[in-house]
C-alpha cells in the first residue's frame, strides 16, 4: 500500500514537473520575444520606497500588471490546455475573463491581497506577471540593504512568503517571495505572518528525513514550509522550483491542523 502510495506521489510529481517545464518555456520565450506590453523600472521611485521601509514596487504599479501581458496568458492557457488542466467550464470563464475588464480587475485584486486560490485565472495571472517581476527584482536587488530588511514581506513586491530555506552552513533562515522569486534573510525563530516570537507558540514538523519541515503558528494558525539545505546534496538548488512541488507538504500542514481542530 506504501509503495503504491508513493509511485503515485512520484508520478504526480512528474506530471506536475513537465507542467512546470512548459510553463517556464513559455515565460523564456515571452521574455525573449518581448512583444508583451511590459512597463518599464522606476528605479528611483523604486529606491526611493525602499529608503522609506517600503516594497519597491508600489500597488499602483502591480495593479497595471494584469492587462500587460496578453501574448503570454494565451500561450500559457495553451500550456494549460496541453496537461489537461482547463475543462470547457474553465475554457469559457477565461474566456469571459479576457473580455471583461472587471473580472479581470479582481482576478488581480485577488493576486495581490495573496488570496488567489486554484483557479486557472488565479494561476495565469501569476505565471504571465513572473518573468517581468523577477526581472524587475533582479535590477533592484543589487540597489537593496536585505540585511536590514528583517520584514514578513518581500521587499520587492511586498507579498508575504510561501516558502523557507535553512543555510547548510551558516543555519540561517531565509524567506521566499513566489510571486518575483526574491529571497530575503529572516530571523531563525518568528513567524512572519503575525510577527509571533514566542517559541511555544510555533510547533515544527520534520518531515522525509530532515529535508522539509514545517513550522504552525499557534497564534494565526498559519503555516511555512522549509527545506533543509544540509539535507540535500545538490549545490543548485531552486527555491522556487522547491516551493513549486513540494504542495503536498501544504496539504500535510492543513491535515495536521484539521486533525488538531
Ligand atoms: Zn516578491
Ligand atoms: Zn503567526
Amino acid at each position: 500500500m506504501q509503495v503504491t502510495e508513493e509511485k503515485k506521489q512520484d508520478g504526480d510529481l512528474c506530471k506536475l514537473a513537465a507542467f512546470y517545464h512548459d510553463v517556464f518555456r513559455a515565460q523564456k520565450q515571452a521574455l525573449l520575444s518581448n512583444d508583451d506590453h511590459a512597463p518599464s523600472l522606476h528605479l528611483e521611485e523604486a529606491l526611493s520606497r525602499a529608503q522609506d521601509g517600503l516594497a519597491a514596487l508600489s500597488l499602483d504599479r502591480l495593479q497595471s500588471l494584469g492587462e500587460a501581458f496578453p501574448h503570454l496568458v494565451d500561450d500559457l492557457c495553451q500550456v494549460m490546455d496541453r496537461h489537461g488542466l482547463l475543462d470547457e467550464a474553465d475554457l469559457m470563464a477565461l474566456r469571459a475573463a479576457q473580455t471583461d475588464s472587471d473580472r479581470r480587475k479582481a482576478v488581480v485584486e485577488r493576486w495581490l491581497s495573496g488570496d488567489a486560490g486554484s483557479e486557472p485565472s488565479d494561476f495565469l495571472v501569476s505565471a504571465a506577471v513572473f518573468p517581468w517581476l523577477s526581472s524587475q527584482a533582479e535590477m533592484l536587488l543589487p540597489h537593496l540593504n536585505l540585511a536590514l530588511w528583517q520584514k514578513g514581506i518581500c521587499p520587492i513586491c511586498g507579498a508575504e512568503p510561501s516558502f523557507a530555506a535553512i543555510a547548510r552552513q551558516s543555519r540561517l533562515r531565509s524567506l521566499l517571495c513566489t510571486r518575483c522569486g526574491t529571497e530575503w534573510p529572516f530571523k531563525r525563530i518568528g513567524c512572519p505572518y503575525c510577527g509571533n516570537d514566542d517559541q511555544d507558540l510555533q510547533a515544527y514538523y520534520v518531515l522525509q528525513d530532515g529535508r522539509y519541515r514545517v513550522c504552525v503558528c499557534e497564534k494565526c494558525q498559519r503555516h511555512l514550509k522549509a527545506i533543509d539545505l544540509a539535507f540535500v546534496n545538490s549545490e543548485h538548488v531552486s527555491l522556487l522550483v522547491e516551493s513549486l512541488l513540494s504542495g503536498w507538504l501544504d496539504e500535510a500542514a492543513d491535515a495536521v491542523q484539521r486533525s488538531k481542530a
